[in-house]
């Protein structure tokens, strides 16, 4: 169902707590990448347009529910208020009767940012005072965090319930609404690659894709756990020896679905500069470690993306922070960007590859939630979208 946004909502005049993520990396107080402030863009505007008083909340880094200058958003409130051409008042702390009062005196059109929210432990806790405190600074309650909506914390899920209207942000509705038509109702052929480290972290993504899909693709690290438990060798590479048998089920499970690689580029030691060559998938010599998919994988892998309608990617073929281990990775994104069909890059590694390739813009989305996205992706309810008010 789709979520209302806050297009189906009257925001003149209202104060509007909007939960945003503005965690973005920062070097000695200077933000080092603003694409997070960027994303919420369209939704502050928007409100601010309206004559919302538009409250933003956030947090930043890891201050470990402690007061913590270093982790302040004093520099995402001047970063926001460069690129919207407009004041932003800084509130220097996220609850209290001070920040109250800001908040009141201020006027239609006007963008106030709070101060981190995790400077109190009770945010991550979801405490209820918390979040009732949290709640006495809007009428209205926005999401447009989705990197966040897995997880169930004060200003996530808890001051959602002190609100009357609680609707999505534009970033919010595009994440919910785009991964969630390609799961529900994809146009099919749907594939999804599913690549990175480890089994262990993508099983439930795997048993999900598996009932939906009508091709997965496997590839980078976690191939290898899947190729021992065909019964090939596998030398040096990365095998989770505790999955094996998980792989062997799904396998008989999917079997018929699933696309592993058939060569690989195996290297004699996990260094950039390693001796490298390409071999069969079934040919890993002993002491050798598979680093990437080879190019027959890239090639057919390729040909099935192309000719896909619906092509979900979360992690990378293989090593691609090694240059001569990200050919795989990069032949993905090429072929992602070649098709016609709706193709969606979930998690921080393709994310990465994806932008390292050039190639972001020729993606239909691009996901700004790692963990989320994959809780999507296994079929869980995010308890940050379920808070929120749909259509019907
Ligand atoms: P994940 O966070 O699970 O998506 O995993 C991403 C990481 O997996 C990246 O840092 C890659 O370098 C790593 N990776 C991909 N392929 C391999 C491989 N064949 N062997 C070891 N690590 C790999």
């Amino acid at each position: 169902m789709p979520l209302k946004t806050v297009r189906d909502i009257d925001v003149k005049g209202k104060r509007v707590f909007v939960r945003v993520d503005f965690n973005v990396p920062l070097e000695n107080g200077r933000i080092t990448d603003d694409t997070r402030i960027r994303a919420a863009l369209p939704t502050i505007r928007y409100l601010a347009d309206e004559g919302a008083i538009v409250v933003l909340a956030s947090h930043l880094g890891r201050p470990k529910g402690k007061r913590n200058e270093a982790y302040s958003l004093a520099p995402c409130a001047e970063r926001l208020s460069q690129l919207l051409g407009k004041e932003v008042v800084f509130a220097s702390d996220c609850i209290g009767e001070e920040v109250e009062q800001l908040v009141a005196r201020q006027t239609p059109g006007s963008v106030v940012l709070l101060e981190n929210l995790r400077f109190y432990a009770e945010e991550e806790k979801n405490d209820p005072d918390f979040a009732a405190k949290l709640a006495r600074l809007g009428e209205i309650y926005v999401n447009d965090a989705f990197g966040t909506a897995h997880r169930a914390h004060a200003s996530t899920r808890g001051v959602a319930d002190h609100m009357q209207v609680r609707v999505a942000g534009f970033l919010m509705q595009k994440e919910v609404d785009t991964m969630g038509k390609a799961l529900s109702a994809p146009d099919r052929p749907f594939v999804a690659i599913i690549g990175g480290a480890k089994v262990s972290d993508k099983i439930m993504v795997i048993e999900n894709l598996l009932t939906k899909v009508d091709r997965l693709i496997i590839g980078g690290g976690m191939a290898n756990t899947f190729l021992r438990a065909k019964g090939l060798a596998t030398g040096k590479s990365l095998v989770e020896e505790d999955r094996v048998e998980t792989a062997r089920e799904l396998l008989g499970k999917g079997g018929d679905k699933i696309l592993l690689p058939v060569d690989l580029v195996v290297a004699a030691e996990f260094k950039a500069d390693a001796e490298h060559k390409v071999v069969p998938a079934d040919a890993v010599p002993e002491g050798w470690m598979a680093l990437d998919i080879g190019p027959e994988s890239a090639r057919i892998f390729g040909e099935t993306i192309r000719t896909a309608r619906t092509i979900v990617w979360n992690g990378p073929m293989g090593v691609f922070e090694m240059e001569p281990f990200a050919r795989g990775t990069f032949a993905v994104a090429q072929a992602m960007a070649d098709t016609e069909g709706v193709t969606i890059v979930g998690g921080g590694d393709s994310v990465a590859a994806v932008e390292a390739a050039g190639l972001a813009d020729r993606m239909t989305h691009v996901s700004t939630g790692g963990g989320a996205s994959l809780e999507f992706l296994e079929g869980r309810e995010l308890p940050g979208v379920a808070c929120l008010e749909t259509k019907e």
